[in-house]
């Protein structure tokens, strides 16, 4: 069994990401910006936010942090989306998520200028993706394929069954996966599906994108299996300072035996999630998607 190693893929390729940063700005190029709004204080959204600035550090990017109370009307945020489009110097920029209830989130994507969508959630990103575009791929199905062409994961004409469907994670990997650059041949099971255990054991690639901690047991996975946990609950923990500790979406003791490869949570697609909002980032200021 081989574990995945998303801190030391996400590593290796920030350092590309900077390499490549550090030749832009030799040969007089502007510094890449990425742009974050945050509204309230949700505390997942205030630590996603605070690793996405530090890591814009990392590679020499420029960042800016935007922030509003959780009053902020959705005419005032649509508003910074307007100033945020029409601002030469911000390369892309992420509106994080959730936002609160009387916000639309639906409308705030759409407002976004595709070309500075680097999170890739604007319909127009998701659908050159589905056409085979090039696009703003969202980042954590944008890692998870990386992880498997960096570890040299046999993918043509395997089964892959993809658990969840949500917009970010599942329906859009189930795309990448099944495009002609990976030939899976791709099932998307979700929480109607039936006889889901049968289904996952006829997986070669199995991927839980749910968020039940350790909902996939050894009896739901096949001998040399490649299984990808993107889940990442908080749960409360008496062996941890803090008192949490962050569970994937598979029972990983009992599953890691039976896998050719496996990735671990945290430690695994987590890490690739970050650094994919650098390198669409990178993208956007070279302007290579929109040309
Ligand atoms: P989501 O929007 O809540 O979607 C969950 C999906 O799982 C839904 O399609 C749902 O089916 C399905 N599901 C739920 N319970 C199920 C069950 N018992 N059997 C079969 N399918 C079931 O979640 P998400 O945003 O995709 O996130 C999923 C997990 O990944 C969460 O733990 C999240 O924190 C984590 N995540 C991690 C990263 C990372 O970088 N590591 C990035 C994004 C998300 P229905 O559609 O039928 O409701």
């Amino acid at each position: 069994m081989v574990l995945i190693d998303g801190k030391k893929v996400a590593a290796e390729m920030k350092e590309e990401i900077a390499a490549k940063v550090k030749v832009l700005k030799e040969s007089g190029s502007k510094t890449p910006h990425l742009a974050a709004v945050l509204v309230g204080h949700d505390g997942g959204s205030e630590t996603y936010v605070a690793y996405k600035i530090k890591d814009c550090e990392a590679v020499g990017f420029k960042s800016s942090l935007i922030r509003y109370e959780d009053n902020v009307t959705e005419n005032e945020l649509l508003a910074k989306v307007q100033e945020l489009n029409e601002d030469a110097d911000i390369d892309g920029f992420i509106v994080q998520l959730p936002l609160p209830a009387h916000i639309s989130e639906e409308k705030v994507i759409e407002a976004i200028n595709p070309k500075k969508d680097v999170d890739g959630f604007h319909p127009e990103n998701v659908g050159r993706m589905v056409i085979s575009l090039p696009s703003f791929v969202s980042a954590t199905p944008f890692g998870i394929v990386e992880l498997l062409k960096r570890y040299k994961i046999e993918t043509i004409g395997k089964n892959c069954v993809i658990v969840g469907r949500s917009n970010i994670v599942g329906r859009p990997l189930s795309i990448l996966m099944s495009q002609k650059a990976i030939n899976a041949t791709v099932t998307v099971a979700h929480s109607r599906t039936k006889n889901l255990e049968e289904l996952c054991r006829s997986a070669d690639i199995l991927v839980a994108a749910i968020g039940v901690p350790e909902f996939v047991k050894g009896n739901m996975v096949k001998d040399g299996a490649v299984v990808i946990d993107v889940g990442t609950t908080r749960v409360k923990s008496d062996q941890t300072k803090s008192g949490w500790k962050l569970k994937g979406d598979v029972l990983f003791d009992e599953v890691a035996p039976k896998c050719s490869y496996i990735t671990p949570v945290p430690g695994g697609v987590g890490p690739m999630t970050r650094v994919s909002l650098l390198y669409n980032t990178l993208l956007a200021a070279s302007g290579k998607i929109y040309k």
